[in-house]
């Protein structure tokens, strides 16, 4: 049988993995030069580095065992992760029950109840009971106002921008619920997983053996369009030309494959429609001095403009990249907003004054290089009720299927929920075509 897979992320290439280990004829379609899409790497202090901040959690299960199946196992370190909080001009440790307890941003009645419910939603199994209401209504109703306004919102706010109020519970219950059972049942301190060399690793050897069983990857290669005749996949247009393929996966955003398939139905183009995402725009700079000593520093301050400031060698130590340090500076926006549109230099000119005030002697002599990543479909906005919005992943057009980050939930976006796509829908097309 002939695939064709769109995209060279870690869900098109695990599905082509999995496809050409068994045996069929797959060729994976990459608009961009490189493979990987969000999880991919670029060079920095003579190393390879993710170009959006990556760790996994103890509980990713799927990705876990691809790691191991690849043989890339010992690489995977698991490493003392240290979150802070900037509020009102000062940063605070927040990695346990103690340091909530001594935040002085809010009174003691709604320290505690801060603690006392999220430990509730921490042992919350049933999400379901959750699907129609907003975060904004939830956490205002069980922690009040002044918790939602000082801690959540501002994150809220970060991620999603002018729709944070309309961000179902079920995601935020997934923050909790998640991580939580990530420490385990002993609730040790929350050790973060890194792949030593980075995670592009896992993306070079699914290439290297999707090639070793006679796939072929064409990258810098942009599909225009899927052929259909008579409801049946038929094949792939790219800027190259054209090629014949019994079954399709697209693994590309919902806005790309509508407009790559005139054929949907109407209530599927309508779920698709329905899915939108906030783009990202995460600017990576190389320091000669450390910023401050968290790994993952939230901002709770609409004042600041990025949401959260990532130290990745406060986690990967700094020796494995010439003794320089690393940041990234993560912000979430539309595809209109002013940042989305600013290049690298022009976005450090406009953070630098915000990332004094992290640490006030922190100067632009320290920054070294400066490096800027952009993706549009970065982030599904996970509305109330979205259980009812995801599209199935095979189409009613025979031989098509899509499997892309909108279509996981509970959860929320994530490597390991990537492979996860990976796994199911290479499984849907063997069983669906009835070829082992
Ligand atoms: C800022 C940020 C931080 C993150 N942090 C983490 C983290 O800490 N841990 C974690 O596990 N996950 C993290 N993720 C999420 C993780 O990277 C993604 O969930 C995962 O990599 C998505 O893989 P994918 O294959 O589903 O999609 P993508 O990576 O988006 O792959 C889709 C591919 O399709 C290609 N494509 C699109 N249109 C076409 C076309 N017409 N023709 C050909 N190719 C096309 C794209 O170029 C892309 O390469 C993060 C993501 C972001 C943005």
């Amino acid at each position: 049988m002939k695939i064709g897979i769109i995209g060279g992320g870690i869900a098109g290439l695990t599905a082509a993995y999995r496809l050409s280990k068994s045996g069929h004829n797959v060729v994976v379609f990459e608009k961009d030069a490189c493979l990987g899409g969000q999880a991919g790497t670029f060079d920095i202090c003579g190393q390879p580095l993710e170009k959006y901040y990556h760790h996994i959690f103890t509980s990713d299960s799927d990705i876990i065992c691809l790691i191991d199946e690849l043989g890339l196992g010992a690489k995977l370190k698991w490493l003392e992760s240290n979150v802070g909080l900037y509020y009102q001009g000062k940063t605070y440790k927040w990695v346990d029950a103690f340091d909530l307890l001594r935040f002085p941003g809010l009174s003691l009645v709604n320290r505690f109840r801060l603690g006392l419910t999220t430990l509730q939603l921490q042992r919350h199994k049933n999400w379901h009971d959750l699907e129609n209401l907003t975060a904004q209504e939830w956490i205002i109703q069980h922690v009040g106002r002044k918790n939602y306004e000082v801690i959540w919102e501002p994150l809220l706010r970060g991620k999603f921008g002018e729709r944070a109020d309309e961000i179902g519970m079920v995601w935020f219950w997934g923050k909790i619920y998640l991580r939580f059972s990530s420490r385990g049942k002993s609730m040790q301190k929350e050790r973060l997983g890194y792949l030593m060399g980075s995670y592009g690793q896992v993306i070079n050897t699914l290439a290297q053996k999707i090639q070793e069983s006679g796939g072929k990857i064409n990258t810098g290669t942009t599909v225009k369009k899927i052929i259909v005749e008579d409801n049946q996949v038929k094949g792939i247009l790219t800027d190259r030309g054209e090629e014949l393929f019994n079954v399709v996966i697209a693994t590309i955003p919902s806005s790309s494959f509508l407009s790559l398939v005139a054929e949907l139905p109407k209530n599927y183009r309508e779920k698709l429609q329905m899915t939108t995402y906030q783009a990202t725009a995460c600017l990576v700079l190389t320091l000669k001095k450390s910023l401050s000593p968290f790994y993952w520093m939230n901002i709770s301050d609409t004042s600041m403009p990025f949401v959260a400031v990532i130290e990745h060698t406060n986690l990967v130590k700094s020796s494995n990249y010439n003794n320089k340090h690393i940041i990234y500076v993560s912000n979430y926006l539309t595809q209109d907003s002013l940042l989305y549109r600013m290049d690298a230099a022009e976005l450090l000119e406009y953070y630098l004054p915000y990332l004094q005030k992290i640490n006030p002697e922190f100067n632009r002599e320290w920054v070294e290089d400066c490096f800027l990543w952009k993706d549009e479909a970065a982030q599904p906005i996970i509305s109330t009720n979205y259980s009812q919005h995801i599209t199935e992943h095979r189409t009613s057009i025979d031989g098509l299927y899509l499997a892309n980050t909108t279509q996981i939930y509970p959860e929320d976006r994530g490597m390991n929920y990537s492979v996860r796509l990976g796994n199911k829908i290479s499984e849907l097309v063997l069983d669906n075509t009835g070829i082992e």
